[in-house]
């Protein structure tokens, strides 16, 4: 029988992400889940790639006819260069998470800090306590000051803090201090502590006041300690896992042309594909 024959003049649509490693990257089932749910005839893989490949590899995935794709860790500071443009917003947290191919043009744009702020799911701190100096803080305090929270900054490297909080004008909190939260409203954490295979995050947090959000940017395990110890004091507590649905979604819009849905369904496909790989719930 002879199936289907394939329209060779048509570009699939078609995306990536480049990483190293890159096997436990949950965003092809991420881009896999919305292109199936709306029924687009498209790809999203991801590759590795070591740092000396980067450039090859992202020229040939443009002159292959991929729309674009996202980049991870160790790339996002270094795919800069090759970026023929960097949005403002990117510029400014100082790393990529998305490209776009614009024919031959490479458009860099970064989506972490839209990606954080939507998972406040309309919250808007005034006080925020930001654990954390790495890159990932970069972008939620840029976020945090896009929606006018006075930010502090707490980091075990108390330099970094320094760094950070001269550039971003904020203020810092030493590390030995970061449970010292009464006057916040809302406290994350951006460093890798409480992620499986790491040290916990020592915090105590009771002296947040009542109505404080707490957010985790860890996600495996998906309630760590942090969002335990906030959910038994009653408080509003975000799982990182909505960051990074968050922050797919303006790429999947711009390669695949339509708008993914950020519900539930995608939470809890994604709950299920943690569960698959063997990852710690709580
Ligand atoms: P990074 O640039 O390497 O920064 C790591 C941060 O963790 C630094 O502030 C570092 O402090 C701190 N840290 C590491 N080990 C520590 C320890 N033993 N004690 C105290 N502090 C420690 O990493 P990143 O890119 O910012 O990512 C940080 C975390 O955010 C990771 O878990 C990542 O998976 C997560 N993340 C999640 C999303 C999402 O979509 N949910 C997005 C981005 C990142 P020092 O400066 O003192 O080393």
């Amino acid at each position: 029988m002879i199936g289907k024959i394939k329209d060779l003049s048509r570009k699939d649509k078609k995306a990536f992400v480049i990483g190293e490693p890159i096997d436990h990257s949950l965003s092809p089932a991420l881009h896999g889940f919305w292109l199936r749910q709306l029924g687009i005839d498209g790809s999203y893989e991801g590759f590795s790639v070591p740092a000396d490949y980067l450039a090859r590899t992202i020229y040939k995935l443009r002159d292959d006819g991929y729309a674009g794709g996202n980049v991870t860790i160790p790339h996002k500071e270094k795919v800069m260069l090759l970026c023929d443009e960097v949005s403002e917003r990117a510029q400014k947290i100082g790393a990529v998470n998305t490209l776009v191919f614009d024919g031959d043009k490479i458009l860099g744009d970064n989506t972490d800090a839209e990606g954080f702020a939507a998972g406040l799911g309309g919250f808007k701190p005034k006080k925020a306590m930001v654990l954390g100096a790495g890159g990932a803080a970069r972008a939620v305090i840029v976020a945090l000051q896009e929606l006018g929270a006075e930010v502090y900054v707490s980091n075990r490297t108390a330099e970094k803090a320094e760094k950070l909080a001269q550039e971003f004008s904020c203020k810092t909190i030493a590390w030995e201090n970061k449970d010292e939260l009464s006057e916040s409203d809302f406290l994350v954490n951006t460093t890798s502590l409480g992620m499986e295979s790491q040290p916990e995050l020592d915090i105590d947090i009771k002296s947040l006041p009542d109505g404080s959000v707490v957010y985790d940017l860890v996600y495996n395990p998906i309630e760590t300690d942090l969002l335990k110890q906030a959910h038994s004091l009653g408080l509003k507590n975000i799982s990182g896992l909505w960051m990074l649905i968050h922050q797919a979604a303006p790429g999947f819009e711009k390669w695949f042309g339509e708008k993914p849905e950020t519900t539930q369904d995608i939470y809890d496909h994604l709950i299920l594909e943690l569960n698959k790989r063997g990852w710690k719930q709580a």
